[in-house]
């Protein structure tokens, strides 16, 4: 059974509507003081509110107003009564969140009619609601079992690639100055090894990125992030003979950056991996990390095989590829859509600049807040 709340300063106006809808099961609640309506309505949660506008102590809009405001009574529907010869602006009542008006003299049925529908419409309104939280709910569920599932696959698949990995690394020690094909086989099964476990962190990370719940914020130093960053590729580099430099521009030793630092050590992996991968022997890589007018700027440039400019717009794309580098270099064609994801997450900006046959370079921005006091 629905309930009702009147307010209207005349008690006549009141007892005429209670009368008039005698023949409802609406159960009736009623009040003659505006200024009652809030701690009223908080306390017997009616399913709708019939507010006289012209009162003396305060006016319908403002009492509707503060309802609607308030969190625990916003949902229950206003519908104002005014009388037909008060100059009321209809609109403001709008605006302040009232559902509907009723002009006296009115027809009883047919205020019990407008009660009805927006009765009706509220309970539609909750329930699409509840469906909302539901789905919110399954979803966020459904989020929480795929990452369950990822770490658990991250961590049944892991460990026996190590096996394989400490296996394979016995044999050569083994074999010692065995025939060096077997010795080139056991270094491509170490590579493929290699790309597997680089294939499953890739899935888990973007599994992460893509829920937007993995970016965690807080003050690092940048220096040692992108030292240990650039010190990972440091063999890689040397068995491909290519030079891989760091340079830091503009950095305090002990420069602190507001960033989620796995996710930027992911952004510098990924950037040095793929210049180190699509740069020929003897080329160059070079990091630069420096940090001006609030923002670290963090490059790496190569002499590689370079982007032919119709290609740039798409190389940020979820598993795009080149086609002409696709027999040649192993990828996956979610590095850079890793990359993209992460710098956006922290509100950053990336730029490319390449030149076929004679190299890239990538820059990507991170905006700093400003320092405290300035
Ligand atoms: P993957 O390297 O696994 O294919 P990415 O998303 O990291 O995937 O890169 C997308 C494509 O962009 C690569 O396939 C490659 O063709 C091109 N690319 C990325 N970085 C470079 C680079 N430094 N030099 C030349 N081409 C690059």
């Amino acid at each position: 059974m629905a309930t009702l709340l009147i307010v209207d300063d005349q008690q006549l106006n009141i007892q005429t509507l209670v009368a008039g809808l005698s023949s409802t099961n609406f159960t009736i609640y009623s009040t003659t003081r505006a200024t009652q309506t809030l701690m009223m309505a908080e306390e017997l949660q009616p399913d709708l509110i019939l507010l006289d506008v012209m009162m003396p102590e305060l006016n319908g809009f403002e009492v509707c107003k503060r309802l609607k405001t308030s969190p625990t009574t916003a949902d229950i529907p206003v519908i104002f009564v005014t009388a037909l010869y008060e100059q009321v602006d209809k609109l403001r009542g709008l605006e302040v969140g009232g559902e509907d008006y009723i002009t006296k003299p009115y027809a009883v049925d047919e205020v019990a009619a407008r009660i009805r529908v927006h009765l009706a419409l509220r309970e539609k309104r909750l329930e699409v609601e509840k469906l909302r939280r539901q789905d919110l709910a399954y979803f966020e569920r459904l989020n929480q079992i795929r990452d369950e599932i990822l770490d658990q696959m991250k961590h049944d698949l892991k460990s026996p690639l190590s096996s394989i990995k400490i296996s394979l690394h016995l044999i050569t020690r083994l074999c010692g100055s065995a025939d060096p094909s077997v010795i080139r086989h056991i270094s491509r099964a170490d590579a493929a090894v290699n790309e597997i476990s680089h294939v499953i962190e890739t899935l888990v990370e973007i599994a992460k990125l893509e829920t937007g719940r993995s970016t965690q914020f807080r003050y690092v130093e940048i220096l040692p992030l992108v030292q240990q960053a650039v010190q990972l590729f440091e063999t890689s580099a040397e068995a491909k003979n290519i030079t891989l430099k760091l340079h830091q521009e503009n950095l305090k030793l002990k420069q602190t950056v507001y960033v989620d630092p796995d996710q930027i050590a992911s952004v510098l992996r990924n950037l040095i991996g793929n210049a180190i991968k699509y740069t020929e022997a003897g080329g160059h890589v070079t990091v630069t990390s420096q940090f001006e007018s609030n923002v670290l700027q963090l490059e790496v440039t190569d002499t590689g095989h370079g982007i032919a400019q119709e290609n740039l717009g798409r190389i940020f794309q979820r598993m795009y590829r080149i086609p002409s580098e696709q027999d040649i270099v192993e990828g996956t064609g979610l590095g850079l859509y890793i990359v993209k994801s992460i710098v956006d997450s922290h509100g950053g900006e990336i730029r490319v600049a390449s030149e076929v046959g004679r190299g890239s370079t990538f820059t990507v921005l991170f905006p700093q807040p400003e320092p405290a006091g300035v």
